[in-house]
């Protein structure tokens, strides 16, 4: 699990009036990470503007699934099989799943039938 924060450095940017203001920068873009592990995902375009988004079909923009540009493969993956296995054979209960991937696995109990 490597689940690590992404800390950004506050500034202090002092204003006209002389108060200062602690601006968090907003950096780089950032790679969308994957909402549970953290991973870097493949299939997301990360930069924006001409070179990036606007470029692509909308198909390219991120992988056409559920969850995509969200949960990396594995995630997404076990989202699915978890969600499948509460809802259709009833051998695991929501309780059981982590609450940071319960409101996945929620989202994919709709979707599964
Ligand atoms: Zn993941």
């Amino acid at each position: 699990m490597s689940g690590h924060a992404i800390t950004r450095n506050p500034k202090r940017r002092k204003m006209g009036n002389g108060k200062v203001k602690i601006v968090y920068s907003k950096g780089k873009h950032t790679k969308h990470g994957c909402a549970i592990c953290g991973a870097i995902m493949q299939g997301v375009v990360n930069s924006r503007g001409s070179s990036g988004v606007r470029k692509k079909s909308k198909s390219e923009r991120r992988p056409n699934a559920i969850f995509g540009g969200i949960l990396c493969t594995k995630c997404r993956e076990r989202a699915i099989i978890d969600a499948a296995s509460i809802k259709i054979c009833g051998d695991k209960r929501i309780e059981d799943i982590s609450i940071k991937s319960r409101h996945f696995v929620e989202e994919a109990m709709k979707r599964v039938c």
